[in-house]
């Protein structure tokens, strides 16, 4: 597939797929912008060489046209990182195609939440028609929306001359480059609540790494597979032979696969009180909700060593702040070490750290849980395939 910076792109008029899913506070004021800041370094460049851009973007899962999901507190705070460019809300190009034929040639427009339209998710070919015929390139920019077959990421990339953006690229090289050729060694880790969604996942990375660490719900399956008590700890059969099976690829990959041995327990959710046990005595009335300080001192021992490090999913109930001390003793760790490249992905996971001076040391944040998980798992996605089909 060919980038935009390797070919010369000018006075075009390009269909720019970005991700603006950010989260929004309970006001629609935004949360967190740092998927729109990771989008100006293709957006300028755009600029730069002459080209007028029309701007594609997401933003939650909205059933229909609904105020609540509208891209307006995105246009405002992409309007103060881009003062001298002037951005233009469409609200619904099909009804008002005069709005995009009078753009200026220094003017951004921004369509509203493509999601707006059914045609979108259902990769319908008449509304990818529609949306082509609006520019004249197409560039995907949006590599965490990448897994998904929707209209604006492998659509478009069939009828117009098509190329990867900025963030794409940094994400690509990235991912590709530890998985293919990482400095070792190389440790995984792995949280988050259930085996059955991140099974490939791991195998993958168990595949690759040297060290795989598993924390948070996951764990306990891990733990009923060893034939331990988890007491009232969320685990359906089913995860539990994934865990086995798991841990057999594991021995057969020679790669260290480190289960917590002391967690901490909670009556539940949102118990204020805790208490330490050892990762084969939690008692029936307790759910382990976090792994236990030896588990950690474990965990950071092997931290230290790694020259990779990938992360994804919290170690513990991290909704709450009494079950969350793993989690931040992770990112402490994690950005404590100054010689690995480290890739920290997932939604969750992000909105843990949720930190600057952490999230700044991270070499790598892949802003596509999905999409990072994914990629991780088959080396491409979706809308890279499409992308290498395409034309130029
Ligand atoms: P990400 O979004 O980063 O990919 P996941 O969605 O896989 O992460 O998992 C995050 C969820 O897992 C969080 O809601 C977290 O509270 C939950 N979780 C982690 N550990 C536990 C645990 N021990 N018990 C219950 N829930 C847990
Ligand atoms: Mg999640």
């Amino acid at each position: 597939m060919t980038f935009i910076d390797e070919v010369t792109i000018t006075n075009k008029t390009i269909l720019l797929r970005v991700d603006f899913n950010v989260s929004l506070n309970p006001n629609h004021s935004i949360a967190d912008d740092a998927r729109i800041k990771q989008s100006l370094p293709t957006i300028e460049y755009l600029l730069k060489h002459h080209n007028k851009i029309i701007l594609i973007a997401h933003l939650g899962e909205p059933e229909k046209r609904n105020a609540g999901d509208s891209l307006a507190p995105v246009l405002k705070r992409l309007q103060e990182s881009l003062p001298n460019n002037k951005i233009v809300m469409v609200e619904d190009f099909i009804a008002d195609p005069e709005q995009l034929s009078k753009q200026a040639p220094t003017e951004i427009i921004l369509l509203e939440n493509i999601r707006f339209y059914p045609g979108e998710q259902a990769n319908d070919p008449e509304f990818s028609k529609q949306l082509a015929a609006l520019g004249e390139i197409y560039v995907n920019d949006a590599f965490s929306v990448s897994h998904r077959k929707a209209a604006s990421i492998v659509g478009l990339p069939e009828l117009l001359p098509s190329y990867g953006g900025l963030l794409l690229k940094k994400e690509i090289t990235v991912l590709d480059g530890i998985m293919k050729h990482p400095k070792k060694p190389f440790v995984a880790i792995i949280g988050g609540k259930k085996i059955s969604t991140k099974i490939k996942f791991i195998q993958k990375l168990t595949a690759v790494a040297d060290y795989v660490l598993v924390g948070g719900g996951l764990a306990n399956t891990f733990l009923a597979g060893a034939g331990h008590p988890v007491g009232k700890s969320l685990i359906s059969e089913e995860d539990i032979s994934l865990a086995k099976e798991l841990l057999a690829h594991a021995k057969r990959e020679s790669t260290q696969l480190l289960l917590p041995t002391d967690v901490v327990v909670g009556e539940s959710l949102d118990s204020t009180t805790s208490e330490v046990r050892k990762a084969n005595a939690i008692e029936k009335d307790e759910e382990a909700l976090d792994v236990g300080p030896e588990t950690l001192a474990d965990f950071g021992k092997v931290i230290d060593e790694e020259n990779t490090i990938v992360w994804n999913g919290p170690i513990g109930y991290m909704e709450n702040q009494e079950f969350k001390r793993g989690t931040d003793f992770l990112y402490y760790t994690i950005t404590n070490n100054d010689h690995a490249t480290s890739v920290v992905g997932g939604g969750d996971t992000l909105s843990a750290i949720n930190n600057k001076e952490y999230l700044n040391k991270i070499t790598h944040i892949s802003t596509g849980g999905g999409a990072m998980l994914e990629f991780i798992e088959n080396g491409t996605l979706p809308g890279i395939e499409a992308l290498k089909k395409a034309s130029h």
